[in-house]
Parts: structure tokens; C-alpha cells; sequence
């Protein structure tokens, strides 16, 4: 049993049951010959290869059809391969990106312009590319305010541009469709209730790309190292029950929201009302102190909508980029549901947290 209440699923997802059995017979000690390298060319090599080319076929039917899934350690890598992948001159992502993004976009040496996003924090499917630009990079899913990006039209203009589309779809992935259309996705495991230290990148057919990791040519030669057949097996099985789940865990998550939204009707969410994943619900309530709110409701684990909260002292990029003020971007907090939250978990978090919110003059 459970002493919190966990409502910070866009950090992370607990272990489905399902995906922890998968790994298991992976993480075997000497007794059972589950260790073996797979990429080895003896008989246990062979069985943990099989195992590793199962997983990636479960992570292949979240992506689109065709392309390659390469695993990775997880998105930030994936992402770090996708923009090292081809040389660029220019990338234009949007101003909601991850950090991952963003810094990868910088340290690539690429020139980096910002596509802007609307109060709602969606960007127009009909914004002007910056001339030039040879990557597009948007998001699926924002992690921060839960809003939907139009990413198909957005790879098809980038397409008509003559950029490549990379699409972020960490918090999208096993959750909603795949995005159409793009040359480059990154997805991770641990936000789809499979294990940390996997994820993969998904590239288009026929698109040649560059080695990312340079050592034994694992994984075609593009990313070197020794696959975990434990971590793919769970990332597997994570994808597998994701896609068997997706409309029973898209209808409970937005009966959850539904609830919490009614009992938190005076706090104004942020970003859009309706493009936006169910299971994440950000909320502002003028002259909210969250690290008090923290400590006032500590068996319940959220998150600010700001950096701030985390320590820094600024503001959150993707709340001030929907034009909020420094102020309304502190008085914000992040509730993240998920497959395995209860209803009564919410109702009891949402009336507590407005109650401690009440309890600071709010
Ligand atoms: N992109 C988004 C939208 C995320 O939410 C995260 C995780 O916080 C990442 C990228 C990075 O993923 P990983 O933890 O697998 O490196």
C-alpha cells in the first residue's frame, strides 16, 4: 500500500506488473544463461538477440508503419541522434521544446530559431518556417502543459520546405497515435510504464543517417553498445500493453481529469482547454506559493509548472512562452494522472491541495 499520491506521471510512470515480468528472466544469475550478450553468437546469444528483435517489433507497432526503431538510453539520446544524424544548417523548433531539444539543438552548431506557440501553447500549423531551416523540430505532446501539437501538418509543410521533421513524442507514445509524417521520432520508455535507461528512435524509411555511438556497430552500425535485453523486453512489453490499452487508459484518464477539473473549477488551466492529453491537467491560482503547497501536501507528489519550482528561480520557458507572467508561471502546479490512479486518489489530492491552497489566502 501506497503513503502518496502520485500525480507526476510526464516525469515519470510507474513499472506496469507486466513490463517488470518481461524483464525478469533477463536479469537471471549465473544458474540461468538469461545474462548472455546478445550479441553473441552462441545458442544464449541467439535466444537474448530473439528476445531484443521481439521488443522492437512491440516498440515498432507505436510508430509508424516502415522505418527503423534504433534503442537508445532513452529520448534525450534518441534526440541527440536525430539531430547529429544529418548535417544541418538551421533547425526551427518550437518554443515549447524539451530541454533535450533545445540543448541538443544548441550544441549542434546549427543556427536555432524559435517557432512561437499561442497562448493556448499550440503552434500554427500554418506558421512561417525561417528561411532555411533544413529540421523542423516540434513535439507531440507538450510535458509540461499537456497540449496537442498539429504535428502531421507541420512535418507536411516542413516536407514542402525542404526540412526534415523531428517530433519529440515522449509524452505522446503509447498514448495516442503516432505522429504522420515525420523523418525522425524519439520516444522513451519510462514514460509508458516501462523501465528508465531505454527508449528508441524511430527514423523514416530510406532516410541514411550518420552513427550516432561509435564502438562495436551494434544496432547497424548507427548506435554502438551492448543492448540491455532485459530493459528492451520490458520497453517491449510497456509498448505492447500500451497499444492493447490505449482507448481504456485515453477514457479513464479523462474521466480523472473531468473530476479534478470540477473540483478545482476556480484554478485556470493552462494552455488549451481541448488540444490538450487528459493526463495532464496544469493549473494556476493567483498568489499560490508552491513550495509551501509542496510542503503543506506531502504525501501527494506533483510538480510545479515552473522551473522555479525545481530550484532554479526562473520562470518556466513553455509557461512564459504562452504569455504568462513570471508571477502566474510560480503560482502554477503540474498534476500528471495516470493509468494506475484511482479516482478516489484524485478526489482526495484535488481537495486537499485547494484546501491548502485556501490555507494560504488563496
Ligand atoms: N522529451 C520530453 C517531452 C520529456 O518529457 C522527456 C523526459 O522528461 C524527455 C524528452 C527526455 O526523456 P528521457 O528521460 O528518456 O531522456
Amino acid at each position: 500500500m501506497r503513503d502518496f499520491i502520485y500525480l507526476d506521471h510526464q516525469a515519470t510512470t510507474p513499472l506496469a506488473p507486466e513490463s517488470l515480468e518481461a524483464m525478469l528472466p533477463w536479469l537471471s544469475g549465473p544458474e540461468a544463461i538469461g545474462f548472455a550478450n546478445p550479441h553473441s553468437m552462441h545458442r544464449a546469444g541467439r535466444v537474448a538477440a530473439a528476445a531484443v528483435e521481439v521488443a522492437r517489433e512491440q516498440v515498432a507497432q507505436l510508430l509508424p508503419k516502415g522505418g527503423r526503431v534504433i534503442f537508445t538510453s532513452g529520448a534525450t539520446e534518441a534526440i541527440n541522434q536525430a539531430i547529429r544524424a544529418v548535417p544541418l544548417g538551421a533547425i526551427a523548433l518550437s518554443a515549447v521544446e524539451h530541454s533535450a531539444v533545445v540543448n541538443a539543438a544548441l550544441a549542434s552548431g546549427a543556427e536555432c530559431q524559435e517557432l512561437p506557440v499561442s497562448k493556448d501553447g499550440v503552434v500554427d500549423p500554418d506558421v512561417d518556417f525561417p528561411e532555411g531551416a533544413d529540421l523542423v523540430a516540434v513535439m507531440q505532446v507538450n510535458n509540461e502543459i499537456g497540449t496537442i501539437q498539429p504535428v502531421a501538418r507541420l512535418a507536411e509543410r516542413a516536407h514542402e520546405a525542404g526540412a526534415l521533421f523531428l517530433c519529440d513524442a515522449v509524452q505522446g507514445a503509447g498514448k495516442l497515435p503516432p505522429p504522420e509524417d515525420a523523418d525522425f521520432i524519439a520516444i522513451t520508455a519510462h514514460k509508458l510504464y516501462g523501465p528508465k535507461g531505454i527508449g528508441a528512435l524511430w527514423v523514416r524509411e530510406g532516410l541514411s543517417i550518420a552513427p550516432w555511438i561509435h564502438g562495436g556497430g551494434q544496432e547497424s552500425g548507427l548506435r554502438s553498445g551492448t543492448l540491455s535485453p532485459a530493459l528492451c523486453a520490458g520497453f517491449g512489453a510497456a509498448a505492447a500493453l500500451a497499444k492493447a490499452r490505449m482507448d481504456v487508459d485515453f477514457q479513464h484518464l479523462s474521466g480523472l481529469a473531468a473530476r479534478a477539473r470540477a473540483i478545482l473549477a476556480r484554478w485556470t488551466v493552462n494552455g488549451s482547454e481541448s488540444a490538450r492529453w487528459p493526463g495532464n491537467l496544469s493549473l494556476r491560482l493567483a498568489g499560490l506559493n508552491f513550495p509551501r503547497l509542496l510542503s503543506d501536501c506531502r504525501t501527494i507528489a506533483f510538480s510545479a509548472g515552473s522551473a522555479c519550482g525545481s530550484g532554479t528561480g526562473a520562470p518556466s520557458r513553455v509557461l512564459t512562452a504562452i504569455g504568462l507572467e513570471a508571477v502566474e508561471a510560480r503560482n502554477s502546479i503540474r498534476l500528471g494522472f495516470g493509468r494506475y490512479t484511482t479516482m478516489d486518489e484524485v478526489e482526495t489530492a484535488c481537495h486537499a491541495l485547494d484546501a491548502a491552497a485556501t490555507a494560504q489566502g488563496c
